[in-house]
């Protein structure tokens, strides 16, 4: 079995057992910030999620995009934000 951080995919070292063939954890660079005192915007942590987001709001209109949405999508977050997303 393989244990990757769940906020950047980076291989955790130890096989931590059991039949699944990936489960998650989280790195020490991504311990510290996740775990820091300094509260995070929205943006960085969507950004720092290994799938597309799309942050909408109760008209369903688009707010922003993480990287990986940006990338699926082909816009930036200035392009799809006001846009109905639903
Ligand atoms: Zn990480």
């Amino acid at each position: 079995m393989e244990r990757i951080c769940a906020w950047c995919n980076q291989l955790l070292p130890g096989d931590p057992g059991g039949d699944a063939l990936v489960t998650h954890g989280i790195c020490s660079p991504c311990a510290d910030t996740v775990f820091s005192d300094q509260p995070l915007s929205l943006q960085n942590i969507i950004d720092r999620l290994p799938f597309p987001v799309m942050v909408v709001d109760s008209d369903v209109t688009v707010s922003t995009l993480n990287h990986q949405a940006q990338e699926v999508l082909g816009l930036s977050s200035e392009q799809a934000a006001g846009h109905r997303g639903g």
